[in-house]
């Protein structure tokens, strides 16, 4: 354990540089697993979508599955890489219980994609990170370690291991080191994941959730004096939230630089981020290459991906986020500022779709940045998790359009939605939120407040419609604030002049 006092991120950034690189694991979403038929189902019973091939069975050969090469072809396009035309799988050799042929089938030195790029935009600057390789690979099967506190192989009484996801297949997707980013390397990490999780949705290649372990990140961070040669890197396992990512970035180079600026050395390491402390601690010293005694897989034919379905693919790829947001930006005529809100907000589909459900844009913009921001914040939720649908919120804001309810009744409303009564018209209904729009009704409580205030109404009479305010306000009150202010006012006016 490191006893060393940490300095301030400022401090930390004033005398060191920062090199980060990611390693983004994402589970495809493919029917059937990479080198065999089985489904794979998340959530099936353990050991039920097993088969000789990927139990490891001697005996057994594996098919590569084209539908995972398609999607990582997809995805290297997405990235700018230029796509192999010829490549091998190899065998990446060690033991371990929940890899049942004790070596995994991935790709070494012939990757299917390599040297592309992404950009990210960070507070409206645009940040190129270079894409070093994108490869396809099979999943690990999951042990389960029981008895302990901790849900680690420490402490644990017994270890089981479910197989389901043995050959799932699984794309790595590896930058290249990014240097020069200073104080600003923990939030372009995130940035970049963030960017990178969009462009695979929008791919439709995988569900990419990143809690669920569909997409999971490896952080690398050095640190190095101005001027002088990269530092000792470590790698920080199975990141598994966006804010951990930026999270794990600043926590090494805090540690870091304590351990350097007390004159000790960089490990080469893997390490752990744990949630609930933000901080890393050391995992096991990192293997080399070498150790894993790669060679090509000799029971799999060298993959050729044809270069005219290559150009197929590519030329039906779909608009990728960044263009997507451009043209959002531009249809619903927003400032670079309110589209920067949106975006940090995390809004950007919740009000497209909430347009799609006939929302107007600028309405579907006023509702989730507002009340409904408000409210995830207070949770401490993400907004998409607020309680609300898209098609609510449209629902809502339509019967404010159709004058059924006012502003503020529609706040109380949306109430109901987050509280999960259901949807807005069966709030309205079950909660007896309607305006008052029935004239009859209406006009009986304008007579009663006219009555209850002759003095008011004389003013009125004399022109000095400011002293309307009386009136309208014991109207309001008769109907439960459930009468149109406006509505009122236009009807006191008329009866008193
Ligand atoms: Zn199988």
């Amino acid at each position: 354990m490191s006893t060393h006092v940490l300095p301030t991120f400022d401090e930390v950034t004033s005398r060191y540089e920062p090199v980060i690189g990611l390693e983004t694991h994402v589970e495809l979403g493919t029917q059937t697993k990479m080198f065999c038929g089985c489904p794979t189902v998340f959530g099936a019973d353990p050991n039920t979508q097993v088969c000789p091939v990927c139990l490891g069975l001697p005996g057994s050969l594996p098919v590569a599955n084209r539908a995972a090469i398609e999607a990582t072809i997809r995805i290297g396009l997405a990235l700018n890489c230029s796509i192999a035309t010829w490549c091998r799988f190899a065998r990446k050799n060690y033991f371990y219980p929940d890899m049942p042929k004790n070596f995994q089938i991935s790709q070494y030195d012939e990757p299917l994609c390599t040297d592309g790029y992404l950009d990210v935009e960070v507070d409206g600057e645009l940040v190129r990170i270079g894409i070093e390789r994108v490869h396809l690979e099979e999943d690990t099967g999951k042990s389960l370690h029981v008895g302990g506190a901790t849900g680690r192989i420490h402490g644990a009484t017994e270890s089981l291991v479910d197989y389901n996801r043995a050959g799932i297949p699984l794309v790595e997707i590896v930058t290249k080191p990014v240097p020069g980013l200073g104080a600003r390397a923990p939030e372009v990490a995130k940035a970049y994941v963030a960017e990178l999780r969009d462009v695979i949705r929008a791919l439709g290649v995988s569900d990419v959730r990143m809690e669920q372990g569909s997409m999971r990140c490896d952080v690398n961070t050095s640190l190095n004096k101005p001027g002088e040669e990269w530092g000792t890197r470590t790698e920080t396992k199975n990141v598994n939230s966006l804010r951990s990512v930026e999270r794990s970035v600043r926590s090494e180079m805090l540690r870091q630089a304590a351990v350097l600026d007390a004159g000790g050395t960089i490990t080469q390491e893997t390490r752990h981020f744990h949630e609930d402390t933000g901080d890393t601690t050391s995992g096991r010293s990192k293997e080399t290459a070498t150790d894993y005694r790669y060679f090509p897989e000799p029971d799999l034919v060298p993959l050729a991906p044809e270069p005219a379905w290559v150009e197929q693919l590519k030329a039906a790829l779909p608009e990728l986020p960044r263009a997507h947001r451009a043209r959002l930006k531009a249809e619903w005529s927003l400032s670079d500022l309110d589209m920067q809100s949106i975006l940090n907000a995390g809004a950007v589909e919740l009000i497209e779709r909430t347009v799609a459900a006939g929302a107007s844009p600028e309405a579907a913009r006023k509702w989730w940045l507002g009340e409904l921001s408000r409210k995830a914040n207070a949770d401490g939720v993400e907004l998409e998790s607020v309680g609300a649908t898209p098609a609510q919120v449209a629902q809502l804001q339509s019967l404010v359009e159709s004058g059924k309810l006012t502003d503020k009744l529609a706040r109380q409303v949306l109430e109901g939605v987050l509280a999960g009564e259901g949807d807005p018209e069966q709030i309205m209904a079950a909660r007896g939120l309607e305006v008052v729009s029935d004239t009859g009704a209406l006009t009986a409580a304008i007579d009663e407040a006219i009555a209850a205030n002759p003095a008011v109404a004389d003013k009125i009479r004399a022109g000095n419609h400011a002293a309307a305010g009386v009136i309208i306000g014991a109207v309001m009150k008769t109907t439960k604030g459930q009468a149109d202010a406006k509505t009122v006012r236009e009807l006191v006016l008329a009866r008193l002049s």
